[in-house]
């Protein structure tokens, strides 16, 4: 499996291959079971569904790294307009970012500018911004961006990051980020990384998301727990228990279209669950990576699009 998930991901940096997909309708029709539409209008009925049945949404308006200024502020326009949609249709969501799209890899100083808007904007709104986590080479400027802004007295609490229990530093990165008092989404990392920063074994990442979520849950801060694997769920769910923490204190994220009955179940016991909806027309390398999370969605993918 691990040459699977190394194949998928290096498919999902092709560019003809993406070209393709995005551009046929058989590809849009594949991306449909993760990708909640093409227009900002899918999205909103989407969380709008979701917040029917209970769950908590947050909005990814797909796309990574942009080649101009003009760029970036074009897809940071279109998350503008998602923070004034979701006011306006008063839905329980929030927005999920990532630098890159923010023009980080053309400047630092861009991407924080952008992000500062987009918190500032959310603040306004009584909203929140998550900065999503990419690869490992972004770590520290991500979190730098994150802990500036949230230094910021007036949008302390408007911001918050990802961190990822398969990199070593993630423990040390934790512990800065509960003294800052900024709230985490902990997901076991989604990249491909070399033996020198990340664990190689799934029982050592596991291990390390299980330590790590009892240090957010031990915090007084307000995380998100981004996993579909029950282990964790269930050691989430065992450590607050045992430690007299109510399930308000803290949610259970999952992805658009996967473990649908497990997100249904979390709702039913009265635990958060908040449900990331990505949409947009750049959706190749997103759906790629669910694929290397898990091949057998191929399989599951072939057999509902030959059904139809
Ligand atoms: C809300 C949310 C936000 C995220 N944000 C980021 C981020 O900012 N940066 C980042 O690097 N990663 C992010 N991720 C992805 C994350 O890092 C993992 O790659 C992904 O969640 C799979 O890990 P898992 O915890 O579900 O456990 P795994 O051990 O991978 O999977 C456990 C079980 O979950 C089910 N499952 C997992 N993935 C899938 C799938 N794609 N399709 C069907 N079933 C599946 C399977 O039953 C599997 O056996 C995010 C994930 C979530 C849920």
């Amino acid at each position: 499996m691990p040459v699977l998930r190394s194949a998928f991901i290096a498919l999902s940096k092709n560019r003809l291959l993406r070209r393709f997909c995005e551009q046929t309708r058989f590809g849009r029709r594949m991306s449909s079971r993760f990708v909640a539409g093409m227009e900002i209008g899918d999205a909103l009925r989407v969380a709008e569904a979701l917040n029917h049945q209970g769950m908590l949404v947050t909005l990814d308006s797909l796309g990574e790294s942009v080649s101009s200024e003009a760029e970036a502020q074009k897809a940071a326009d279109i998350y503008h307009e998602l923070l004034d949609w979701i006011n306006a249709r008063k839905l329980n969501a929030n927005i999920s970012v990532k630098l890159t799209q923010m023009g980080l890899e053309l400047s630092p100083e861009l991407a924080e500018g952008i992000a500062v808007s987009l918190a500032e904007h959310a603040k306004s709104l009584g909203n929140f911004v998550r900065i999503d986590m990419e690869d490992s080479s972004l770590t520290q400027v991500t979190l730098d961006i994150v802990r500036h802004t949230s230094a910021r007295p007036d949008l302390h609490g408007s911001i918050g990051i990802v961190i990822q229990s398969y990199l070593y530093r993630s423990q040390a990165d934790i512990e800065q980020l509960l003294a800052d008092g900024i709230r985490v989404r902990l997901c076991k990392g989604a990249y491909k990384e070399p033996p020198e920063v990340a664990y190689p074994a799934k029982a050592d990442v596991d291990k390390s998301y299980v330590k790590l979520s009892e240090m957010l849950l031990a915090s007084p801060i307000y995380h998100g727990l981004a996993t579909h694997d029950e282990a964790m769920i269930a050691a989430a769910k065992a450590f607050a228990s045992r430690n007299g923490i109510d399930p308000s204190r803290f949610e259970f994220q999952m992805l658009y279209g996967v473990r649908r009955d497990l997100q249904r179940k979390l709702v039913g016991e009265g635990y958060k669950v908040r449900v990331y909806v990505p949409f947009g027309r750049e959706w190749f390398p997103y759906f790629m990576r669910r694929l290397a999370e898990r091949p057998a969605n191929v399989i599951f993918l072939a057999k509902n699009f030959f059904r139809n």
